[in-house]
């Protein structure tokens, strides 16, 4: 059997971090089995749907590299396919059209909540043997509703809740159809997962109450249902369930923000999945280690300085080049060094001090562009008192050998003229010309920068 596992997001919002996880497990577990992943995209809330949110899932996936392997299919354009299974369940008998009016459901609601009831619909279209239905009413389109067995119960072995099992006494008979023909969301969803052959629907725990109704409709379809995991929530910092309207943000922005798609992968992973103590990962080592025994069974909570952290792992981890590739988009022009091998220098230089491509960017575009000191760092710093020095140090450079090595003996000859101490020469020097006391080492800062920029900013200074 090849493992079929779909992702199958609704565009009714940017997609955020905990949506993401959604479609990152279904991808692992397809990959890690040699399986197929399926992108659904679930458009049929037109109201609410936007192509705006497609982009970001798009655009999100893409920058994860959660590649689909068949899709994106939309289920807006699925309609027609949908029209004929109803028509087969017509046939079959498991639909029945119901006349109960918006006004007479609500009065019906109200009646069962005075009576300490559960709201739901009592039967009242549903044919039986013997059993007189009411007159149908004139110009009424009806609702299509889906026969739910009358005793017995659903179980399913859910792969991260365990045995599930509902009481089919506790559904009621569920609108499939609206009026006007269009068939409703866990209709589609079913139909779909058949003709999409999905073996393992992995999804987030919101839909547990949809998969009892779920099964109900692949049975009638005469199909097995799919194995299912129901993956626990995703909190935000404050602990509440990570949703855009409390402050989640779109899964690009973490793109725009310089995180490396594969900390993001590797931080996603872990908000629900573990293997052992292993927290850093390549997304090599994810794909051969994922399974759904390791799904975590509690909610997971989202922590930007876990993933920040996550992120400088991996970013430290990379080579200069590498870096310098993916550091592009942030870079000044006159950043981007014509010699390759000096920018993936720089980035080796400065890779250990950053957590995030931007923060990389922002040294890279120091290296090249205009430098802004600090007042405070210039009255601290660069003291008439060690202007001579500077001086000195700004005209050795003018002809010194350009290499770590050299320019380090020439601090050292000057340190030793003028009486001083590294800081006293280091920490002006770093001042004028990246613009900030903390550095790298100095000699390996300025034997990756351009000579004559150097010589200008530290005379520019005195
Ligand atoms: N469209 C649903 C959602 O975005 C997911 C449905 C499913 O995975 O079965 O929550």
């Amino acid at each position: 059997m090849t493992v079929r596992t779909r992702f199958a997001p609704s565009p009714t919002g940017f997609i955020h971090l905990g949506n993401i996880r959604s479609a990152l497990y279904p991808w692992a577990f397809a990959k890690s089995q040699d399986g197929v992943f399926i992108l659904r995209i679930e458009d049929t809330d037109v109201e609410r749907s936007s192509q705006e949110a497609v982009d970001v899932i798009l655009e999100g996936m893409q920058w994860l590299g959660l590649n689909p392997d068949e899709g994106p299919f939309y289920q807006m354009q699925r309609m027609d396919r949908y029209k004929e299974v109803l028509e087969q369940l017509r046939a079959q008998g498991w639909v029945y059209p119901c006349y109960m009016s918006v006004a007479e459901l609500d009065a019906l609601r109200e009646r069962q909540m005075a009576a300490k009831l559960k709201p739901r619909y009592d039967g009242t279209w549903r044919p039986e043997p013997g059993k007189t239905l009411p007159a149908i009413p004139e110009g009424v389109k009806p609702v299509w509703r889906f026969k739910t067995p009358l005793g017995g119960s659903v179980v399913w072995d859910d792969k991260v809740k365990g045995r599930i099992e509902v009481a089919n006494a506790e559904l009621d008979d569920l609108v499939i159809a609206r009026p006007d023909g269009t068939p409703t969301y866990n209709f589609c969803v079913v139909v779909d997962d058949i003709d999409m052959a999905i073996t393992h629907v992995i999804r987030g725990d919101d839909h547990v109450n949809n998969t009892p109704r779920q099964i109900h409709i692949f049975q009638a379809l005469g199909r097995a249902h799919p194995v299912y995991a129901h993956l626990p929530t995703v909190l935000n910092e404050q602990g509440e369930k990570m949703s855009k309207r409390n402050g989640a943000k779109a899964v690009t922005q973490y793109c725009t923000e310089g995180y490396l798609p594969d900390a993001m992968v590797n931080y996603l992973a872990r908000l629900g999945w573990s293997h052992g103590d292993d927290e850093i990962f390549s997304r090599e080592q994810f794909l051969s280690w994922f399974d759904l025994d390791h799904l975590g069974k509690s909610a997971a909570q989202f922590d930007e300085a876990k993933l920040k952290w996550v992120n400088a792992q991996h970013l430290k981890a990379c080579t200069g080049d590498a870096l310098a590739q993916m550091v592009k988009p942030w870079l000044e022009p006159q950043a981007l060094d014509g010699d390759p091998a000096r920018l993936a220098a720089r980035c080796d230089l400065f890779k250990d001090r950053c957590d995030t491509l931007c923060v990389l960017a922002d040294w890279l575009n120091r290296m090249a562009g205009p430098v802004q000191p600090s007042a405070a760092d210039l009255a601290q710093h660069v003291t008439d008192a060690v202007k001579p020095a500077l001086a000195e140090f700004a005209q050795s450079l003018q002809t010194v050998e350009w290499s770590a090595a050299a320019i380090a003996a020439g601090i050292k000859t000057v340190l030793q003229a003028h009486q001083l101490k590294m800081p006293q020469l280091a920490m002006p020097v770093r001042v004028l010309v990246l613009g900030t006391p903390q550095t790298p080492s100095l000699d390996q800062v300025l034997a990756l920068s351009d000579r004559d920029r150097v010589v200008g900013l530290i005379r520019a200074g005195l």
